[in-house]
């Protein structure tokens, strides 16, 4: 080791003569073109960037691991989950939905949870959110959802018009958006809230019994939330203050943590449920599949590169291990192709052979070449079948995990409604059952305010009478009042 930094070079390695000085003919003259280190600084530079996200821009992360604390090879032969105290190295990222990079950590917004394991058998990858439901149950409605809550077409300029009236338009959005507005929408830091996967997934066991499941991801380091006022005081004093507690949190050694616990649901239950167990717009009430403590989740290790590894970090709905599948839940089937898709056009068609995103199993298959590839196979074959032992897939050993119906029609309809099946039914007893009197002022409150920020009359009306009433009419209610309107009908 030396004292002496050492010297700067181009990206061949070749060392340079400065790092101040163009190359000029005389002091006063032209900067000349040959100037090989100056044109290579400047092209890289304005090549820096990859596309953002369309959403989930801003954000943050940091790895860590997952211990299994219970045995629940009865539901699934995952492997990284086949052994009590197994331990899963992973990658978690944290993020807000609607800001761009360089807007507040926080604005009231649902904040995602990526998390990505490194498993024996390839990456599981689950994108979540800190919600257990979402705004919209079919994927045909993201991208509008989406749209309305980004900038306006013509200003630029965020709009809560726009987003009353999908929201207001959209009924089965009322749940995600009566706990938006609590004060979980505005979550302290990432450390202080839960995460959950949201949609119902399937497990299968090695006897090849199937189960729907659903993850939660519980902070252990408590709730905590800023309310309304809190939020808008920080945004003035901070702008990154999530990515920061984090970060610092993680540099300090005061490891965050969340218990995994799933809800369990045998593969018969789903057809006579109360509600359909498909639908992402609602939770399976504790009472009927309470959760159950399955392992631990730890982050312990702050990314060394932001760009290398917040940035480059891919996450797909589709990475599911052997003994994990996707349910009927359309907003897991309509997400299926879109996020590798969004990795292969933001980072490149080999983003999986990043230090980030590379998995910790072994590669075999037969795509090949393309931009920036680094790994290969050498000169093994580059086509099945063939005679020069290539890789062989084994539908024995490995199937699908599916419970599609062979000869089902093709329709393009929505949800089998089940007994319970209403918009509204689960924000309110959210309202009237688990929320304190002072989380429902801070809803009310929150509503209110949102509501007054450049919303047209019509639909504030819309939002009284055809939305907050439903969910409560005793909130409905309180919402006129505020607004100056008239309380809806009974
Ligand atoms: P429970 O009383 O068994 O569950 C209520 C759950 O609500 C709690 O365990 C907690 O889940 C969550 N919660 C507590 N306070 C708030 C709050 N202010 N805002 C949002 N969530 C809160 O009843 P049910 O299972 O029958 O659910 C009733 C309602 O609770 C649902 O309609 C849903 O709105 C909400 N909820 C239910 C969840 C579930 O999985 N069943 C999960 C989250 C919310 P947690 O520990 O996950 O924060």
């Amino acid at each position: 080791m030396t004292d002496q930094p050492p010297n700067t070079t181009t990206d061949s390695g070749i060392p340079v003569p400065s790092d101040e000085h163009a190359l000029t003919v005389g002091q006063t003259g032209p900067v000349l073109l040959h100037d090989f280190y100056l044109n290579e600084k400047l092209a890289h530079f304005v090549r820096e960037r990859v596309p953002d996200r369309v959403y989930h821009v801003k954000g943050g992360g940091a790895f860590g691991y997952f211990e299994v604390t219970a045995d629940v090879s009865q539901w699934t032969k995952a492997a990284f989950l086949s052994q009590v105290g197994k331990r899963t190295p992973l990658f978690v990222r944290f993020s807000v939905v609607a800001a761009e990079e360089g807007a507040p950590d926080t604005d009231r917004d649902v904040r995602g949870f990526a998390v990505k394991f490194y498993t024996e058998e390839g990456n599981y990858d689950i994108v979540g959110n800190n919600t257990p439901v979402f705004f919209v149950r079919d994927p045909m409605k993201f991208p509008d959802f989406i749209h309305s809550q980004e900038r306006m077409p013509d200003t630029g300029m965020r709009s809560n018009n726009m987003q009353w009236d999908f929201w207001t338009l959209s009924p089965e959005s009322a749940h995600q958006v009566t706990m938006l507005m609590s004060d979980r929408g505005t979550p302290r830091t990432w450390r202080h809230m839960n995460g959950y996967a949201s949609s119902t997934y399937l497990w299968e066991n090695a006897a090849g019994q199937k189960f729907w499941v659903k993850y939660h991801f519980k902070t252990e380091q408590g709730i905590q939330n800023m309310t309304d006022a809190e939020s808008r005081a920080i945004r003035a004093e901070d702008l990154d203050c999530h990515r920061r507690d984090l970060w610092e949190a993680v540099a300090r050694k005061d490891y965050p943590s969340w218990r995994l616990e799933m809800q369990i649901m045998p593969f018969e239950d789903a057809a006579g449920y109360r509600f359909n167990p498909f639908d992402i717009t609602k939770v399976w009430p504790q009472r009927d599949y309470p959760p159950i403590p399955v392992g631990r989740m730890v982050l312990d290790r702050n990314p060394e590169n932001f760009f290398a590894e917040v940035t480059q970090v891919a996450f797909e709905v589709s990475n599911m291990v052997p003994g994990i599948g996707p349910s009927p839940d359309r907003m897991v089937l309509g997400r299926m192709f879109a996020y590798g898709d969004s990795a292969r056009y933001r980072i490149g068609p080999n983003y999986d052979q990043l230090p980030v995103n590379r998995p910790a199993s072994a590669v075999h298959n037969y795509n090949k070449d393309g931009p920036m590839r680094y790994h290969h196979s050498g000169s093994q074959p580059v086509y099945a079948p063939n005679s020069y032992g290539g890789p062989k897939a084994d539908q024995h050993r490995y199937h699908d995990a599916g419970w599609f119906v062979e000869g089902a029609e093709i329709a393009r309809t929505a949800y089998e409604a089940h007994k319970d099946d209403d918009d509204f039914v689960q924000a309110g007893t959210l309202y009237r059952q688990v929320m304190t009197p002072a989380d429902r002022d801070h809803l009310a409150g929150n509503i209110v305010w949102h509501l007054s920020q450049g919303v047209e009359r019509f639909i504030q009306e819309r939002a009284v009478n055809d939305y907050w009433a439903n969910v409560d009419h005793d909130l409905g209610t309180r919402v006129a009042n505020d607004l100056g309107l008239a309380a809806p009908a009974r």
